[in-house]
């Protein structure tokens, strides 16, 4: 609610101004321009920043935006407007009018307009466009004679009629309908006339008057009514439909990827239509002010000549790229080169934008801040500091902490490369390496990644229906469009790999074959492609790390050279220099460890042992260890295990290289480690020479109705003390093993799930009498600590208590989500997707954490902890720990570090630099 706020506030002073008691709903651009860049929750992204664009004097059509307000409105009051909106629009439609000298309806010179959403962040491909509004039977004549141009006021009307009956009046693709019903109409008509596919603007005005009248009877058909020829009927209804389709399956899939909101609504926008496609002197196109997919600072993008917007983005023609603009038209090509110079030095962010050259004069539709790659994030952020637009805290947040794993990504194995035939190129429109088994539309490619397949989508292009699809796959191929094609947008923003336009492939939906290059590859069939360099290969080729892998885990030095390797380690310099949080690793090995490390953890904040049981022939210790009946057998067979607990913390220790171990002791419930089957338990019977009846019976008598609540964490070590004991000789003893050989080890011992004090209390005493005997015996000493994880609510609320044994806290969200939520972390599984989609929570809260529920009891315990022990030592240990917005919340709560698997360390080094950069700046 406080972000709806600011939205509001604009709002109110421009009522009074205008004196009127209603709300303002309508904003104007053009030579009057009524809002501003900053004002997106109200306008939307394309609303704000067409003013924007409008007051530093670039060309943009006039026009007008209705808020989001109204959306909201819209479905707070059964899909129905305020009362003033139609007056507003009227202003609305008089200024324009008033800007161009044309008339909304008028019999001699007609005015268009454009209709299109503008979510306050772009959702690119889920919202609906409708152009040429105005046209009916008679403007359509009117706009001909004007322009003396027929042929261009047709392909208008043609156009207005397909788009309005597709996104206002629901003429869609069937389910059992491969291609869309107003492109079968033409398909069936060229063929009919030309026997061919010939280009759409090969049409010439009796073809075009003809597809006008299969459209009409096509939406009567299929809508069951007519097709409205009242201006404002068109208007009002294209507004509706924009409004309506905020609420359409696509944009809720998309939203809830991206975690938007549903109350942010989005905006309308009318503007004056330019038209690019009255000959061969005008065009349309997209640019970006850099290369959004590698990063590159060149002029990027495409256009199609004698074409409207919509044509560049469906995928229909191929369009041609931006620099052979300079070939057709030249003097608009240097504007545009001028625009884009502006753009950049003004919104001091890479571009993406939209424009129509309407006989030879350009004209601005959009500009957003363009979506990019991870690899693309870093070369802008690292070299707009270079050039002096940014500086380096706003470099750190302009890489997206949730996309910086896509660096980290498998690139092909080059020794595989090179053995293997390109058999089609394409354009390289989302980097990175995926092989998969090839499907050909989405709902096949989501039904096979459910089956644990991995999947490459290969379509002809794709379009809003194929999101799932693309969201399912590890690639994704197109044969038709370019780098502004749905498919190369959606693959830039989703991090995707994905190849697009290569036309040499050949889809066959019908038969759901690929053919190319001589061979055929059905459903299900390997292919493989690499969308940093746009090829595709037959089969499925082996992966290598990428060069930031190779350079900081293998010391690779060529890796080490590459400019993707330079600037990643620079960013991560910067991290460094603006984070207060620490990050640490939750690492069981000595490898793992050392990668962590290399990747700039410092320290351990979680080493699970119980994985260390699990080794080679230890498993078989453990188990004697639980199916002993005294005190004595569990001792003699923890005896065995600890040497190899020694040795594991050992390595820990020296891959460490002085920093912090933080050690968890025994945790899960000890029916984990016994057998299950018949057969494994015949064969430990044999190997432990007792009775196979006796292992029948302890693990019944293991057996626990909730597990996870049952008998594990420090409740283990109650019971059994002994279990604690080894556990503390061997931490103390490798401790004093590293002293003596020369190795800094700084242990700390974590008893995990403790409620009551008194849990605690018992397991450090023992620690600390464990640990004074080894100093005994070895004549040596080492500096350690014990402290708990808090990770069930007693602990939680009584963390004041807990505080007066515990040296350190770490958060055991994993558990500490599963208690507060009461919902298992195991069974969770079955619910969690329908909670999503019902938006109780909108992220998964064992992914993110439950910041008002879980969270709060969090901040408890640091409250509590520290009235007890101010300085207390807070770190956080659960999956969350590699997540980025529960990183910038454990740095609101003042953690000390996150803790987090080795290969999210980057990740969380980001996020954590970036909510010190963010609170620096409030
Ligand atoms: C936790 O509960 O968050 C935790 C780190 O411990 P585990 O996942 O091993 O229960
Ligand atoms: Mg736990």
């Amino acid at each position: 609610m406080a972000k709806k706020s600011t939205a509001k506030k604009p709002a109110r002073k421009a009522t009074r101004k205008s004196a009127a008691k209603a709300p303002k709903y309508v904003y104007l651009f053009g030579k009057k321009t009524d809002g501003n860049g900053s004002m997106k929750p109200l306008l939307g992204g394309k609303g704000a920043n067409l003013a924007e664009m409008c007051r530093i004097g670039l060309p943009v059509p006039p026009g007008f935006t209705i808020t989001t307000e109204v959306c909201t409105y819209y479905y707070a009051n059964k899909r129905t407007y305020p009362a003033a909106l139609r007056a507003q629009m009227e202003t609305g439609i008089a200024s324009i009018e008033a800007q161009t000298g044309k008339k909304f309806g008028d019999l001699t010179n007609p005015l268009l307009v454009s209709v299109r959403s503008g979510a306050r962040d772009s959702m690119p491909g889920m919202m609906d466009t409708i152009l040429n509004l105005g046209l009916n039977d008679q403007t359509v004549e009117a706009l001909a004679a004007k322009t003396q141009n027929p042929r261009f006021a047709w392909d208008c009307y043609r156009r207005f009629v397909q788009m309005y009956g597709d996104v206002v009046l629901g003429v869609q693709k069937r389910p059992d309908e491969d291609h869309e019903p107003f492109e079968t109409v033409i398909h069936a008509l060229k063929h009919e006339r030309y026997h061919a596919d010939i280009e759409d603007t090969k049409l010439n005005v009796a073809d075009l008057k003809e597809l006008v009248v299969r459209f009409k009877a096509l939406v009567k058909e299929r809508a069951g009514k007519e097709f409205p020829s009242s201006p404002w009927d068109q208007l009002v209804g294209a507004a509706g439909a924009v409004f309506g389709s905020w609420m359409n399956d696509r944009a809720i899939v998309y939203r809830r990827k991206y975690n938007i909101p549903t109350e942010w609504g989005t905006a309308v926008n009318v503007q004056a239509m330019v038209y690019g496609n009255t000959g061969d002197n005008s065009g349309s196109g997209v640019a970006f002010t850099r290369n959004p997919a590698n990063g590159v600072k060149e002029f990027y993008g495409e256009f199609l000549i004698n074409a409207q917007g919509e044509d560049v983005v469906a995928g229909v023609r191929t369009p041609e790229p931006v620099a052979e603009l300079k070939k057709h038209l030249a003097p608009a090509f240097h504007e545009l080169e001028r625009i884009r110079a502006t753009l950049e030095k003004h919104f001091k962010d890479v571009q993406d934008f939209e424009f129509t050259i309407e006989d030879g004069v350009v004209y601005m539709l959009q500009t957003r801040n363009g979506k990019r790659t991870a690899a693309a994030a870093l070369k802008f952020s690292i070299d707009m500091v270079k050039e002096g637009l940014i500086d380096w805290k706003t470099a750190v947040l302009r890489n997206p902490a949730d996309q910086l794993e896509q660096l980290l990504a498998p690139i092909f194995d080059l020794a595989d490369v090179k053995k293997t035939a390109v058999i089609a190129t394409g354009l390289p429109a989302g980097p990175g390496a995926a092989s998969g088994q090839v499907y050909l539309n989405a709902d096949r490619a989501v039904a096979a990644a459910e089956k644990g397949q991995k999947v490459l989508l290969v379509r002809i292009e794709t379009s809003p229906e194929d999101l799932r699809g693309m969201i399912a796959a590890e690639g994704i191929l197109t044969a038709r469009g370019g780098v502004s094609s749905h498919a190369a947008l959606v693959a830039r923003q989703m991090g995707k790999v994905c190849v697009c336009g290569a036309a040499a492939i050949n889809v066959d939906y019908a038969a759901k074959t690929v053919t190319v290059a001589g061979q055929t590859f059905k459903e299900g069939d390997w292919m493989s492609i690499d969308g940093t360099i746009g090829a595709v290969y037959a089969g499925q080729l082996k992966t290598a790390p990428s060069e930031i892998i190779s350079g900081l885990v293998n010391h690779d030095p060529v890796a080490r050279q590459t400019e993707k390797f330079k600037s990643f380690t620079q960013l991560m310099k910067w991290c460094a220099q603006a984070t207060r949080m620490s990050v640490r690793t939750n690492a069981d090995t000595p490898e793992q460890a050392r990668i962590a490390v290399a990747f700039g953890a410092v320290g351990i904040g979680l080493t699970r042992t119980e994985h260390m049981f699990f080794e080679g022939d230890r498993i078989d210790s453990m188990r004697e260890m639980i199916l002993a009946d005294t005190v004595a057998a569990r001792e003699a067979a923890l005896a065995k295990l600890l040497p190899y607990q020694r040795g594991d913390f050992l390595g820990i220790f020296k891959a460490l290289k002085g920093y912090p171990a933080t050690i968890r002791f025994l945790d899960p419930p000890l029916h984990e480690f016994l057998p299950n089957s018949k057969e494994q338990q015949a064969d430990l019977a044999k190997k432990l020479n007792i009775p196979v009846e006796k292992i029948e019976h302890r693990v019944h008598e293991l057996h626990e109705f909730n597990p996870m609540l049952g008998f594990r964490g420090c409740r283990l070590g109650i019971k059994y003390p002994e279990i604690t004991a080894m556990q503390a000789r061997a931490v103390i003893e490798a401790a004093v093993e590293a002293k003596k050989a020369g190795i800094k080890a700084k242990p700390e011992i974590m008893i995990p799930l403790v409620g009551f004090k008194k849990e605690l209390d018992l397991q450090v005493a023992l620690v600390h009498e464990v640990a004074a005997k080894v100093f005994a015996e070895k004549k040596t000493k080492v500096d350690y600590s014990v402290g708990t994880m808090i990770e069930i609510p007693r602990g939680a609320l009584t963390a004041d208590e807990i505080a007066q044994t515990a040296e350190f806290f770490s958060f055991g969200t994993n558990d500490l989500t599963q208690t507060c939520l009461g919902m298992s972390r195991d069974d969770s599984g079955s619910f969690l997707g329908a909670y999503q989609e019902a938006e109780i929570f909108k992220k998964n809260p064992f992914a993110s954490v439950d910041q008002t529920g879980t969270g709060q009891l969090m901040k408890i315990a640091i409250e509590k902890g520290r009235q007890t022990r101010p300085g207390i030592k807070l770190g956080i240990c659960g999956e969350h720990g590699g997540d980025p917005d529960s990183v910038k919340f454990c740095h609101k709560i003042g953690l000390t570090y996150v803790s987090c698997s080795p290969y999210r360390v980057p990740v969380a080094r980001l996020a954590a630099a970036q909510a010190a950069i963010a609170d620096a700046k409030k």
